[in-house]
């Protein structure tokens, strides 16, 4: 079956020292793990097409797809604070950039294709398991409405790859609005390429803001609409109690995507002091410093940005200081908006941050569940017979009562039905997130016995967050103390 895939790829017309061109490394036997249909009727590809061997050849790098580009794209970045003015793509190729039946253009990326002149030590690899937590986890957080790179397809190489123990290999094709990084403007910036930086950012506006193109100054409205955006969705990620885990300049996208889902994780039970990632050791990607981490990586994108602010260095550094404050007001509106919705107050009050702190701190007194306690919260707004199971959830402190006596006075000062109110609460607070003790399970059972039934049923219920699944209620289920997952581990 002929695969035809209508690639038009701007980022490949850009300067060759942009990226290197260069194929993926063949695998040994691919083996087709799972396709996203949904994905390829909007990326307007025929999945039947894909899915033949001829298909497969492709997304796993074996056979050149008509018209690919194949470019490994060059970047920089701050890894923990650190910079490197050398990352790039070390272990992914860009095949090209399809523009989907929504009028949206995405790149189509193979992750895992093999090493490339940015691997420095790596193998160019990717196991199967990092490769479907990336799948799970981009997928879960498109479903709850969090801007995200999305997942293709999953192939398995028939290779091993060789981590603490020999695993099987596999490659990710990965679908993003784009991959560039603020660390791509770093790239050009730490080599003082100020054209680049122009050419870059002129690509940026055509693709990701062009609006910015007609403002009376295009590259100080790329800025704000960067920093407004990735405002937006680091608020998405405290509310749903998302950590990200390697909030690297690298990884933070320009489109306002999330991306890089490596140690990333779900916080369970309410802690802003929350790390998962076994490389975390300074907490410096808790879940409570990613609005900071965020402003602070905007910070080194508007460095970068600085030539094209003004052509006074002071005038810029002063506009670019203003547009970082922003930054801040943006976050707190976005996060106290959506804070209010997850309690169901359809109107804003002075006293609401009270409210919301008061909650959070009982929450985190008792180590309530995060998603739990908002889910159930739905149920309280429309009967106040759900009382009794939040009150089970913070039984250890009875933290619960007086908190909700203030939110019922402060529910009834609004004039919405119940069920309305009830009804509106449950689409903003989801039953399911992936827990990490479930996508653990997951993993472990594709990873040790090839069995992909469990992927299969986790990502057929994350693709539904809001709606109540009885039959599926344990996925809902905070994990018992005795499967609880307290570490995650890099993309690898
Ligand atoms: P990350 O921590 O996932 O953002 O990756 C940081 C850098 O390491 C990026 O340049 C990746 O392309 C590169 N990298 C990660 N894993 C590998 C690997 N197995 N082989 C080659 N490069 C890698
Ligand atoms: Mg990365
Ligand atoms: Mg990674």
């Amino acid at each position: 079956m002929p695969v035809q895939i209508p690639f038009d790829t701007s980022y490949a017309r850009l300067p060759e020292r942009f990226f290197v061109r260069m194929a993926p490394q063949p695998v040994s036997a691919p083996r087709l793990v799972k396709l996203n249909l949904p994905l390829c009727a909007d990326l307007g590809l025929d999945p039947a097409a894909l899915a033949s061997p001829e298909g497969v050849e492709i997304l796993a790098g074996n056979r050149v797809a008509e018209g690919a580009a194949f470019i490994a794209e060059a970047y920089a970045g701050h890894q923990f604070g650190h910079f490197n003015p050398q990352l790039g793509d070390g272990r992914a190729i860009l095949l090209g950039e399809v523009v989907g039946r929504d009028g949206q253009r995405r790149d189509l990326q193979l992750k895992g294709s093999g090493r490339t002149p940015f691997s420095r030590g790596g193998d160019g690899r990717a196991a199967i398991g990092p490769v479907l937590r990336e799948y799970i986890i981009s997928e879960a957080m498109f479903a709850l409405g969090i801007p995200t790179t999305r997942s293709l397809a999953a192939v398995l190489t028939g290779d091993q790859v060789f981590r603490e123990t020999a695993l099987p290999g596999a490659v990710l094709t990965r679908v993003a609005a784009s991959h560039i990084r603020v660390g791509t403007f770093q790239f050009f910036a730490a080599r003082s390429d100020a054209d680049a930086i122009r050419l870059l950012a002129d690509h940026v506006i055509a693709r990701h803001y062009p609006e910015a193109a007609a403002a009376e100054a295009p590259y100080r409205a790329l800025l704000k609409g960067v920093i407004a955006r990735q405002a937006r969705l680091v608020a998405q990620w405290m509310l749903v109690g998302f950590i990200h885990g390697v909030m690297n300049t690298d990884n933070t996208t320009v489109s306002g995507e999330t991306i890089d889902y490596g140690p990333c994780a779900f916080m369970d039970h309410y802690d802003p002091s929350t790390v998962f990632s076994s490389i975390d050791h300074a907490g410096r990607y808790a879940y409570g410093n990613q609005p900071r981490i965020l402003q602070w990586n905007l910070a080194r994108l508007a460095e970068a940005l600085l030539p094209l602010l003004a052509d006074d260095e002071q005038k810029a550094v002063e506009l670019a200081q203003e547009s970082l404050t922003g930054f801040v007001t943006q976050f707190q509106a976005a996060w106290l908006d959506g804070m209010r919705r997850k309690l169901g107050l359809a109107t804003a009050r002075e006293e609401d941050a009270a409210l919301i702190a008061a909650l959070l701190g009982a929450m985190q007194e008792a180590g309530a569940d995060f998603t739990q306690t908002f889910r159930l919260l739905c149920e309280a707004a429309a009967d106040p017979a759900a009382d009794a199971d939040l009150a089970a959830l913070f039984a250890t402190t009875g933290g619960y009562a007086p908190w909700a006596a203030q939110w019922r006075a402060r529910l009834a000062s609004e004039d919405l039905a119940p069920t309305a109110r009830a009804a509106a609460m449950r689409a903003v607070n989801p039953a399911f997130i992936p827990r990490n003790h479930m996508v653990e399970a997951a993993l472990a059972a594709a990873t040790e016995r090839e069995d992909f039934g469990p992927f299969d049923e986790l990502l057929s219920v994350l693709a539904r967050p809001f709606e109540d699944q009885p039959h599926h209620a344990r996925y809902a289920a905070p994990p018992e103390p005795e499967q609880r997952v307290l570490q995650t581990f890099c993309g690898t």
